[in-house]
């Protein structure tokens, strides 16, 4: 396992939990969007902020305290002790969520069938159309993803989807698309992009404003009736421009955090 930073405490990481986030290192996309670069990019990697032992030191002092963990990324399913962390976090006695972004179809259901996940949060980068352009791989083969949307779509394990939205890469086309392959009960969050000023893409990036979301919303919620809104604000034009100024700020209201270092990536 390689962990890189620890959220010592989150009150909306972990849906009605009180938990903290540990941050693995790498990931096999390039999101542009991307808020943790220093997870995701290897010439960005920075001195790791927590080791193992000092996370299952910190886990020992929140026995009784905290309910949950959150494992998020970069993409914690490429790590090889996924789960032996997992199985020494469950063994403390706290509940689990994974973050992931869809690519590790067998190590998801190994865990989930063995029924060490509490609940999983999967990213919805795209219409499967424009998943390359989304991910930063062009003609990216898109079925391993497939593969796992549809694993938590016809199973048992507690779950949601979510998409961060971003004016250069969804339009209203997206979302029928979107809606017609997740379509379902399960909930749906549209994210509103916000520019922490540590992303993985160098092309300037804008957020949607909120009468945009509630457009791309009310076409979603045509298959998939649980879909909501995350952090959306609206936005005049001054404010797009300067989204990248105030970024850090608006990052830090998504959550409440000891360590303002990463986000996760909703
Ligand atoms: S947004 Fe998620 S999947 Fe994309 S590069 Fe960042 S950590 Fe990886």
């Amino acid at each position: 396992m390689m962990l890189q930073g620890l959220q010592r405490l989150t009150l909306l990481d972990f849906p009605g939990k009180l938990a903290c986030t540990v941050f693995t290192r790498g990931c096999n996309w390039r999101c542009p969007f991307c808020h943790n670069a220093s997870l995701v990019l290897p010439n960005a990697f920075q001195a790791p902020d927590v080791s193992i032992d000092d996370f299952f030191q910190f886990l020992g002092k929140r026995q009784g305290i905290l309910d949950g963990i959150c494992i998020s990324g970069g993409e914690p399913l490429l790590q090889s002790g996924i789960e032996d962390f997992i199985l020494e976090i469950r063994d403390m006695g706290f509940q689990v969520k994974l973050d992931t972004n869809g690519t590790s179809p067998e190590r998801l259901r190994r865990l989930s069938e063995g029924g060490l996940l509490d609940y999983v949060a999967v990213d919805i980068k795209n219409s499967l159309e424009r998943y390359g352009e989304t991910v930063g791989i062009p003609n990216y083969d898109t079925s391993a993803v497939e593969e796992s949307v549809d694993f938590l779509l016809t199973g048992n394990q507690p779950f949601e989807f979510r998409t961060t939205v971003i004016s250069e890469f969804h339009d209203a086309e997206s979302f029928y698309k979107i809606g017609e392959w997740i379509h379902g009960n399960e909930p749906y969050y549209l994210q509103q992009f916000v520019d922490s000023g540590d992303l993985v893409g160098n092309i300037r990036l804008h957020p949607v404003d909120a009468e945009g979301m509630n457009h791309f919303k009310e076409i979603v919620s045509a298959y998939v009736p649980n879909v909501k809104l995350r952090g959306v604000q609206d936005l005049t034009p001054e404010e797009e421009e300067s989204t990248c100024i105030k970024s850090s700020n608006a990052t830090e209201n998504l959550s409440t955090s000891t360590s303002k270092k990463f986000a996760v990536q909703y």
